[in-house]
C-alpha cells in the first residue's frame, strides 16, 4: 500500500496504471479483455487510451492506495472512493471497463467507467473533484493531440466509445463532451485548437437536441475562418455502430459532407413557419434574433442575412440594411 501521501495528479496516474494491470492480472479478466473485443477494439488501442479493468470488488483502490486517514480522505476528494459508515470509505468504481480522462497535457484527473454487458448505471463517471472540472474537459482531446501534429479539425462526439471505436478505425481526431450538451468552455478549447469542428452525436432526440445547443453555445466564437458543421446520424445509430459497419472511408466522406450552421439554422427555422403569411415571414426573423444577435460581423452572418432577405421575395437593400441593424451583434455595439 502506498502510505506516503501522493500528489493528486501523481495518485490518479498510479491508480489509473492499476486498472491497466488489472486488465492483464485479474482472475476474471477475461471477462473484460472479451468484452473489449467484442466491441472490436484492439490491445493496441486499449493501450493508447488507457483503458484499464476493476473487478467487481470493494476494496480494489482502496486496498492499493489508502489505508491512512489521509490517503483515504484523498481518495474520497479524488472521487474514486465513496465515504462509508464507520470511516470505511469503498471503492467507487466496481466490476467496470475504467476509461481514464486526461486533461490537455495528459495527467488523469477522473474517470469513466463502463458496466459489463447489462446493468446499471451503464456509465459511473467521475464526480467533480479539485482536479476534474467537467464542463470543461474533451475526452480524447490529449490523445488526438498526441496522434496528430497538425489537427486541422475535430469531430465531437457523446461518449467514450464512440471515441475510442472512431480511433480504433483510423479517424483519431474525435473528442466526447462527457455530458449530454456541449459546453461554451468546451467549445471554446476546441476553437482555440482547430479551425473546424464538426458535432456528430447519436442519431436521436438526445443527440439532436444537443447540436442545437452546441450550436447555440458555439455562435459568439465563430468569426471568419472558422466553421461548425452537423453531421445527423440515422436514428439509431452513433459513431461508433456507424464506422463499425462502413469502415473508415465512408465515415469520413459522412464527415466531409456534413451540414454547415447557416444551413442547420435554415431548415430548422424554415421548418417552424409558413412564409406564405405575413405573420410567418414577422415569425422566421423573430426566430432568428436570437441566433442571429449572438454571432459576430463576418462575412458568415452577412451571407445570412442576405439569404434571410432572400425569403421575402423582395430582396432589397433597405430590407437587408434593415436586419442588419436589428441582428447587430450586442458585444460588438456596446458603447465604450
Ligand atoms: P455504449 O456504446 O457503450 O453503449 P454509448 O457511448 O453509446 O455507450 P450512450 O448511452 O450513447 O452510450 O451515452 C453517451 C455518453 O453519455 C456515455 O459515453 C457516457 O459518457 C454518458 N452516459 C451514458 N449513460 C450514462 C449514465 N447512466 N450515467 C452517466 N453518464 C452516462
Ligand atoms: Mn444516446
Ligand atoms: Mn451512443
Ligand atoms: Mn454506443
Amino acid at each position: 500500500a502506498y502510505l506516503q501521501k501522493q500528489d493528486d495528479y501523481e495518485l490518479m496516474a498510479n491508480i489509473s496504471r492499476f486498472y491497466q494491470q488489472q486488465l492483464k492480472v485479474a482472475t476474471d479478466k477475461d471477462v473484460a479483455i472479451n468484452y473489449l473485443k467484442g466491441r472490436g477494439l484492439s490491445g493496441e488501442i486499449c493501450k493508447r487510451f488507457g483503458i484499464g479493468y476493476i473487478s467487481d470488488s470493494w476494496d480494489g483502490v482502496m486496498k492499493n492506495f489508502g489505508g491512512t486517514a489521509s490517503t483515504n480522505q484523498q481518495l474520497i476528494d479524488l472521487g474514486m472512493a465513496i465515504e462509508g459508515d464507520k470511516n470505511r470509505p469503498y471503492d467507487r468504481f466496481r466490476g467496470r471497463i475504467m476509461f481514464p480522462i486526461s486533461d490537455k497535457r495528459g495527467r488523469v484527473i477522473g474517470f469513466g467507467g463502463r458496466v459489463i454487458n447489462d446493468g446499471t448505471p451503464k456509465y459511473l463517471n467521475s464526480p467533480e473533484t479539485r482536479i476534474y472540472h467537467k464542463g470543461q474537459e474533451l475526452y480524447g482531446l490529449y490523445e488526438a493531440k498526441q496522434a496528430n501534429k497538425n489537427l486541422q479539425r475535430l469531430v465531437v462526439v457523446e461518449g467514450y466509445m464512440d471515441v475510442v471505436a472512431l480511433a480504433q478505425h483510423g479517424v483519431d481526431y474525435a473528442v466526447a463532451s462527457l455530458g449530454t450538451a456541449t459546453t461554451p468552455e468546451q467549445l471554446q478549447t476546441l476553437f482555440r485548437t482547430v479551425k473546424e469542428v464538426i458535432c456528430c452525436y447519436d442519431g436521436d432526440r438526445a443527440g439532436r437536441e444537443a447540436a442545437w445547443r452546441a450550436m447555440d453555445n458555439a455562435l459568439p466564437l465563430i468569426q471568419d475562418g472558422y466553421s461548425l458543421k452537423f453531421v445527423f446520424l440515422p436514428d439509431g445509430e452513433d459513431p461508433d455502430s456507424l464506422i463499425r459497419q462502413k469502415g473508415q472511408q465512408a465515415f469520413e466522406q459522412i464527415i466531409d459532407e456534413a451540414t454547415p450552421l447557416s444551413q442547420f439554422i435554415f431548415d430548422h427555422l424554415l421548418a417552424q413557419v409558413n412564409l406564405q403569411t405575413a405573420e410567418g415571414k414577422g415569425a422566421l426573423i423573430e426566430s432568428f434574433q436570437p441566433y442571429l444577435t449572438k454571432l459576430p460581423a463576418s462575412t458568415l452572418k452577412d451571407s445570412i442575412l442576405t439569404q434571410l432577405a432572400n425569403h421575402f421575395g423582395h430582396s432589397n437593400e433597405q430590407q437587408l440594411a434593415k436586419l442588419t441593424k436589428s441582428f447587430a451583434n450586442q458585444s460588438a455595439t456596446k458603447p465604450k
